[in-house]
């Protein structure tokens, strides 16, 4: 048997059953789903079905927002009945930077319009009767949060999918995966061939198991999850209402009434991975044995707040199945070099995501691109050099901190250091903390010798780099730094049809042989999807450089432009290393090391140079990332270590500092250069962006031009710009924070620093355009408190960009 469809859906979980859902209600009825045993048989018939909508990260928030308005309404759309009990919760704090932390939730969500209240302890016990107030700070109150029944939501998603025409074979296991010439996918199972233009992968903690049929490695652990069930107390028997569901995040653990008793559920610290060599083939529909005394000191410090817990007796304890990534976020999105092949896996809170994540995926499989930026959730995130042991390490190091603040600047030491540049043990004698960007080890700020450590996190801009990053700087505005810069996404492509590729590709122009331009690639809908620098080496011959994260992402982006023939793409990432060296010094600097002449009529802004340098030959960039005279310099990554040590000896007598991302975050911000993914993501266009000089209107084609034209005509919705925060206050402002005009939301912020320049708390953002004038008075939202801002014209450091001309 050969079956023909348009998009095949392997794993009937809740996800799996929600991507067909949304597939069918987006208007394609020509979708199946393959599941190997029953719906739900995997991870979602035992989960416990709470269904938060609080999450601490905007794209995850979206995705429960959603899902919680759809389970409120799909028992009625579909007929198919669920018990869906929407309670609201009680999130407790023990600390004041808990509470700031609800407080950032709090000011991403109200643009969102979910109501969450802060609560302190006096009002706590109104909405709990049964709790204990000690040592409480206070709480966040979810007024939409609650519980689902996982299998009847699966069954009533299922049911939908089936009702406008999809097809669900149940007992039918995927064994084989082929893509043929024409791109459709060949998926053999134990119940016969199908003939597939779209795949997508909804398998669960099996997730990499179907992708290991195609020889690709998914970086996915399955841990052991618990939860316990008591006897019935005649206090909740007795009660009308439900108890809200409470959460101790301090502690790590949730309680839920469950019928006339609890559920507890705690994350332990004593975290347990399973399968790490392979999962047996009949595992399904299965559970482990309990391990009660890894649940011990969470029931002892659940029944001290709740001691009315401590009057029912144990019923049963659930013990199964949770797939991690590494960072502990789904795979959902495009599968990094496969066509027409899609993720939508490895979910560890998949009952309260599914809705959620089954629009995005349909959106995706159908329109190209979801309706929101979701990159911290694109499988492309993490590359092969996500090593099984790494995938390990991380996936126990989130388990341990699910319910651990999420401080902005925490930067967490399992799997480290896994990539590092050959300058890493140099820097780190010369004081760099490092932090990590797309795997790579990168110097976040440089400790001073003798100042003692004191790690502490803050949502607060009290933390113990503030003066060394203040230092670097100014060293960098008024002297000369070096940065070593790793894991930049480095291409070569070349070929009697590169320009012409790239041309199309790109709506910005390309520059002269020799320059360097800024350009960007766009959706249909004229979105940004990437920005490179792009650097002509001949007149068929460019190196483009991207953001270190976006290695796969550009990779595939490029990939997909390319001509049948006439032009060749090849990944320098690997190969190159770089070395920024960068402040008004930086000419004395490097004339010292290289006969080429530097000055700007030799060596202008935005050219570039094949240059030595003892005995390194290398391509020196006249651009930079933080307003000054400098140049980037891109050399063999082997010959890096020579290079550093003679940049080093040669900026010994200009006074050369060691400046860290830290440092270049504040830098930027001043001349308000765009970050890949915070200030440019896919939910903009280069119009809203503030970047109408990098589109080129007058080239026939790009991709996204008719929708820039549209919307230029139509008028741009919102618009980028800078902000002058007027308090010094003691936070700057978080991304997605909202900026208020009276208590209307005009817009949001997309980077927030202090300006070690400006001596003022400053911030990127995007505003209603009626509100983007220079000049208007704002607030935003700092951790609870409006501080007024102010906008101000672009860049707010050295307009006339004479700093770099120089
Ligand atoms: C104890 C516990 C409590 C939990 N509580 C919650 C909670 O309260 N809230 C929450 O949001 N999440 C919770 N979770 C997590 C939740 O269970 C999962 O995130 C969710 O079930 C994932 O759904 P899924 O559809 O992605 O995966 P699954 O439910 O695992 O579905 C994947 C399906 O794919 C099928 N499959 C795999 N390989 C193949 C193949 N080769 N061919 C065909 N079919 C295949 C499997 O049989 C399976 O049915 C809990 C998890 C545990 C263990």
């Amino acid at each position: 048997m050969l079956e023909r469809v348009r998009v095949l859906v392997i794993g009937g979980g809740a996800v799996g059953c929600s991507c067909l859902y949304h597939l069918t209600r987006l208007g394609c009825s020509d979708v199946a789903l393959v599941e190997r045993d029953e719906l739900t048989s995997g991870s979602t018939w035992h989960a416990a079905g709470n269904c938060p909508t609080f999450a601490t990260g905007i794209g995850v928030l979206r995705l429960q927002q959603y899902s919680s308005a759809l389970y409120r309404l799909l028992a009625e759309e579909t007929g198919y009945p669920i018990n869906y009990h929407v309670t609201g919760s009680l999130r407790l704090a023990h600390t004041a930077e808990r509470m700031d932390e609800y407080r950032y939730v709090i000011g991403l969500a109200r643009p969102l319009g979910l109501p969450y209240e802060l609560l302190g302890p006096g009002a706590l016990r109104e909405r709990y009767p049964f709790l204990e107030l000690e040592d409480l700070e206070g709480a966040l109150w979810d007024p939409l949060d609650g519980d689902i029944d996982p299998a009847q939501l699966t069954q009533a998603l299922a049911s939908g999918a089936r009702q406008r025409g999809a097809r669900i074979h149940r007992f039918t296991n995927v064994t084989g995966l082929a893509q043929e010439r024409g791109g459709q996918w060949r998926v053999g199972t134990s119940g016969g061939e199908f003939l597939a233009e779209v795949v997508v992968n909804a398998a669960g903690y099996r997730a990499a198991e179907v992708m290991a049929l195609l020889g690709v490695r998914l970086p996915s652990v399955t841990l052991s999850h618990q939860y316990l069930v008591t006897e019935d107390v005649p206090q909740l028997t007795e009660r009308r209402e439900r108890l809200p569901l409470l959460r101790d995040p301090d502690v790590s653990y949730y309680l839920r009434q469950e019928r006339g008793g609890f559920i507890l559920g705690p994350y332990e610290q004593e975290a347990r991975a399973q399968w790490q060599d392979g999962i047996p083939q009949d595992f399904s529909y299965q559970l482990w044995p309990d391990d009660l005394g890894r649940l011990e000191r969470y029931l002892a410090a659940a029944c001290a707040r709740v001691p009315l817990l401590g009057t029912a007796g144990i019923k049963r304890v659930v013990n199964g199945p949770i797939p991690y990534s590494p960072d502990g976020l789904p795979y959902l999105g495009p599968a990094h070099g496969l066509d027409n092949f899609f993720h939508c896996n490895t979910f560890s809170f998949g009952i309260t995501q599914a809705g959620g994540a089954g629009k995005a995926l349909a959106e995706w499989v159908l329109q190209g691109g979801p309706q929101w930026d979701l990159w911290s959730l694109d499988p492309r995130r993490y590359g092969p050099w996500a090593t099984p042991g790494f995938a390990l390490a991380k996936a126990i190091e989130v388990y341990q901190n699910e319910y651990a603040p999420a401080f902005p600047y925490e930067e967490r030491p399992a799997g480290r250091p896994l990539r590092t540049s050959p300058l890493f043990a140099r820097l780190a004698e010369a004081g760099a903390q490092y932090g990590v960007r797309g795997g790579w080890e990168r110097a976040l700020w440089y400790r001073r010798s003798g100042a003692a450590a004191a790690r502490r996190h803050s949502f607060r801009r009290d933390h113990e780099w503030f003066e060394a990053v203040g230092e670097e700087v100014r060293a960098v505005r008024t002297g000369v730094g070096v940065m070593d810069l790793p894991g930049f996404s480095k291409f070569l492509l070349e070929g009697p049809a590169a320009a012409a590729c790239l041309d199309a590709l790109l709506c910005s122009r390309l520059p002269r042989e020799g320059r360097i331009a800024l350009a960007y690639a766009l959706d249909e809908r004229g979105h940004i999807l990437s920005e490179f620098t792009v650097t002509r080496l001949a007149s068929q011959r460019f190196y483009l450089v991207s953001a270190a994260s976006a290695a796969q992402h550009d990779a595939d982006l490029l990939r997909r432009a390319l001509p049948a023939e006439g032009a060749r793409l090849r990944s320098l990432s690997e190969e190159l290393g770089t070395l920024i060296v960068a402040g008004p010094r930086a000419r004395e600097l490097l004339a010292r090391l290289t006969r080429t002449a530097l000055s700007s009529e030799a060596f202008p802004w935005l050219a570039a140079r094949e240059i030595e340098i003892g005995a390194v030959r290398l391509w020196a960039l006249r651009i930079g990332y933080v307003g000054e005279l400098g140049w980037e310099l891109h050399a063999p990554v082997e010959q890096l270590g020579e290079l550093y040590e003679r940049v080093r000896a040669a900026g010994e007598a200009l006074g050369l500092t060691h400046f860290g991302m830290y440092a270049m975050d504040s830098l930027r911000i001043d001349k308000c250069y765009r970050g890949w993914k915070s200030d440019l993501e896919s939910g903009y266009s280069p119009l809203a962006a503030a970047l109408e000089r990098c589109v080129d209107f007058g080239k026939a084609a790009f991709r996204g031009r008719e929708a820039l034209l549209a919307e230029r005509a139509a008028g741009v919705a919102y618009r980028f710009v800078p902000l002058l925060l007027g308090e010094a206050g003691s936070a700057d402002a978080p991304y997605c924070s909202a900026l208020y005009r009276g208590e209307e939301v005009v817009g949001t912020v997309t980077s927030g620093v202090w300006s070690h320049t400006l001596g003022k708390s400053v911030a990127l953002a995007y505003l209603r355009t009626a509100w983007a004038a220079a000049g208007t008075e704002l607030e935003v939202d700092l951790l609870g408190e409006r501080v007024p801002a102010t906008v101000a014209t672009e860049p707010l450091y050295d307009p006339t960009n004479a700093r770099l001309r120089a």
